[in-house]
């Protein structure tokens, strides 16, 4: 069959789909694409409800440690929420009926997938693929929700049910607590040819699909997911498996911004971003893209660009091959709960090739390094999330013999990023000095291309964020108010 298959793909963040008004304004957002001519045709990809991933989650610890009683409270909150969104959204009529109909149909196999975790618990077999089964079920819900808000906003469109994405069998740790989803490896071949045989001939048909974020299938059949806040992934690994024109990533922040403006309240909106500074930004904690987004556009120079669902009128930020190209820095993060362990020769005479079997253990004990501080001959010192650093140690000083091995807890890097920043050769000076006025140590630090990381006590962390903001990007990039159409024109008439 021919026919224009040429997509955008959309994809909406939990917040954006929190409540049944929420989805009413998405489905509203979906019809003025589809009525934009210009604008390819959106297939459309969707987290499960704000909170929700988290709620199932602890459904499935409940159901691991006996804790039934809890799970079933939390299953009728769970059920509460997506009956009461439904109702805003679809009015009383066979429609609703139906959309009921088809959420309690959702249920009730939600109810299996815990029963069968249940037992799995109770065999004392590896719980990491039934719990992954469980947690799938918050984006089948909400996909569900979002084809009914759009069809009654006028267009056609499809909820997904099967998985698009395919995923290699994710490696489980024994060792992990209940309630944890192991994220899974997309497989761009075969899920290509799902996105050819459950998207395309939506597409061709002029139905706008709805898919399900985080969540894919194993070659072999099982649910899994892509690991937490996976969504913003599994839009860019649809849309690489469709040749996209674009991602848009609507989330409930205006677009990629200066710094988390949760934290600081001045923070400016990057109308451009290349993808190398979008990469360092979201792996050194930036919420706002999962660090994975950018693996399958990148190599092929596909923009993702972010926007507020909220505030639809704003552009938004465009992450692409090209960044600002301005001296200095372009944004402020930290990632937190981090450990700093250092390994050292005791006779002085360590070897740089013993680096590679330092780094083989700690991806051995499941923590590849956040950032690599400092070596030399006999020291080498890395940065890895807190949580894993018990495991690493351990297995580093059982492993390597005439090397001393310490951790120090408790730390936070804060990075400057900017493609620009080493354009300034002040830069790095500049960042050391805005932290030395607030008196705030730094421990050690990490340079590259993209800037500078400094590592600072935990909790001195949102203070260094805020003081090299106010330092760093206040003085250089301009502080622009978005305003809604109509509220500019009321200022006026005032
Ligand atoms: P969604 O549910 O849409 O996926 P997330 O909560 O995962 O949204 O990501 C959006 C959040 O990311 C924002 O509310 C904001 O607090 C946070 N964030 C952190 N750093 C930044 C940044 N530099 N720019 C924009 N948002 C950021
Ligand atoms: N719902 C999933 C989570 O909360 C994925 C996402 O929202 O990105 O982790
Ligand atoms: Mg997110």
């Amino acid at each position: 069959m021919e026919y224009d298959c040429t997509v955008n793909v959309l994809k909406f963040g939990g917040t954006s789909v929190g409540n049944g008004a929420r989805i009413a304004q998405v489905a509203s957002i979906i019809v003025q694409t589809l009525q934009e001519n210009t604008t390819p045709f959106p297939v459309v990809v969707v987290s499960a409800m704000s909170g929700v991933t988290d709620q199932l989650l602890r459904i499935a610890r409940h159901t691991c440690l006996g804790e039934h009683e809890a799970a079933s409270q939390e299953q009728h909150a769970l059920r509460h929420k997506h009956i009461e969104a439904a109702e805003t959204l679809v009015p009383e009529s066979e429609r609703r009926a139906e959309l009921l109909r088809d959420l309690d149909q959702a249920f009730t196999s939600l109810a299996q997938a815990i029963v069968e975790l249940r037992q799995a618990a109770e065999r004392n077999q590896d719980v990491a693929l039934p719990t992954a089964a469980v947690a799938a079920w918050g984006e089948r819900l909400s996909i569900r929700l979002v084809a009914a808000a759009v069809r009654e906003a006028g267009a056609s469109a499809e909820a997904v049910r099967e998985e698009i994405i395919v995923t290699s069998h994710p490696q489980s740790d024994p060792a992990q607590p209940f309630g944890i989803v192991v994220g899974a490896d997309p497989l761009a071949s075969e899920t290509r040819a799902n996105a050819d045989r459950l998207i395309k001939p939506l597409v061709a048909r002029r139905v706008v699909p709805i898919a399900p974020g985080f969540i894919g299938r194993t070659i072999t059949g099982f649910a899994t997911t892509l690991g937490r806040n996976g969504s913003d992934y599994s839009a860019t690994v649809i849309g690489a498996a469709l040749d996209c024109t674009e991602v848009t990533i609507y989330t409930d922040v205006d677009g990629v911004l200066t710094a988390d403006p949760r934290l600081v309240s001045n923070a400016r909106l990057l109308a451009q971003l290349s993808y190398a500074e979008a990469a360092r930004l979201s792996w050194f904690g930036a919420k706002v893209l999962h660090p994975r987004t950018l693996i399958p556009i990148a190599p092929r120079n596909i923009p993702v660009r972010v926007r507020n669902t909220f505030r639809p009128h704003i552009r938004g930020t465009v992450v692409g091959p090209v960044g600002r190209s301005q001296s200095g820095a372009t944004a402020i993060t930290t990632r937190r709960k981090l450990a700093l362990i250092t390994v050292e020769s005791v006779d002085m005479f360590g070897a740089p090739e013993n680096a590679s079997q330092v780094f083989a253990l700690a991806a051995g004990a499941g923590a590849a390094p956040v950032a690599i501080c400092s070596s030399s001959g006999h020291h080498l010192s890395f940065l890895v999330e807190e949580q894993a650093a018990d495991s690493v140690i351990a297995l580093l000083r059982h492993d390597l013999d005439n090397w001393k091995v310490c951790c120090r807890r408790g730390l936070a890097a804060c990075a400057c990023i900017g493609s620009g920043f080493t354009a300034d050769p002040m830069s790095p000076a500049r960042a050391t000095t805005a932290l030395a006025h607030e008196r705030i140590p730094v421990v050690t630090q990490g340079a590259s291309e993209q800037g500078i990381t400094l590592i600072v006590e935990d909790r001195d962390s949102e203070r260094a964020l805020r003081c090299l903001h106010r330092d760093l990007i206040a003085p250089v990039i301009p502080l622009v108010r978005h305003e809604a159409p109509g509220q500019k024109k009321k200022r006026l008439e005032a």
